[in-house]
């Protein structure tokens, strides 16, 4: 598949559930506005406070699987035995008009990225530790003791993936932690394999011998 046309970046965003990250992400997209989200299909039901079409597009088990046979989905994944997947022609789009594209996904979609888009680039966030991250889900006032022990052992297998990923951010501090991720999204922006799409006229202009 070629990436030529693209002249956004693709983003990948994971993390251990707990680490802030939809938090995290929802402020980079309100900090700047050319970044935005692609939001993925899933057959978990929805949680309060939640919007079909914003937080995920909820669909059935039946229309996801169809979905997948008709190869709508650029990865998808099973996580906490729901099924989630992202659509390609859509992020395709977005990445073509030049804007960047997050993905919020778990490892598993990751590494399917990461074969597909080798220009990818790979965020992973994580809490300032365990403690903190099992504060953070019983604060959350969701969940089961049972349900939170499940949570911190699914956090430590998605943690033991993280050396496969670019970039890693660690949320202590909120405001810090997003000039970290913003500061990662930004410098993609100046890379040479970027840049030279976009001012491709005005590099070939500065570098004429004539005149
Ligand atoms: P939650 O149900 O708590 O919103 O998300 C559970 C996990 O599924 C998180 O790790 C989240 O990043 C991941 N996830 C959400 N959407 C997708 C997707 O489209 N593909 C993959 N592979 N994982 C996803």
């Amino acid at each position: 598949m070629s990436q030529e046309p693209f002249l956004g970046t693709l983003f990948v965003v994971s993390a251990p559930s707990g680490a802030g990250k939809t938090s995290l992400v929802g402020a980079a997209l309100e900090a700047d506005r050319e970044l935005t989200v692609s939001v993925s299909h899933t057959t978990r039901p929805m949680r309060p406070g939640e919007e079909d079409g914003v937080n995920y597009h909820f669909v059935t088990e039946q229309a996801f699987l169809e979905l997948m046979g008709e190869g709508v989905f650029l990865e998808h994944a099973q996580v906490f035995d729901n099924y989630y997947g992202t659509s390609g022609r859509w992020v395709d789009e977005q990445l073509t008009a030049g804007r960047d594209v997050i993905l919020e996904i778990d490892w598993q979609g990751a590494q399917q990225i990461r074969r597909l888009r080798t220009d990818a680039v790979s965020v992973f966030i994580v809490p300032p530790s365990r403690a903190a991250l099992r504060e953070r889900l019983v604060g959350r006032g969701q969940d089961s003791s049972e349900v939170i022990e499940r949570r911190l052992r699914e956090a430590a297998e998605e943690c033991g993936h993280v050396a496969e990923y670019d970039y890693l951010v660690v949320n202590e501090d909120f405001e810090r932690a997003l000039q970290e991720l913003l500061s990662v999204f930004r410098a993609q922006r100046q890379r040479i394999a970027r840049q030279s799409k976009r001012h491709g006229e005005l590099l070939a202009e500065l570098s004429r011998a004539d005149e």
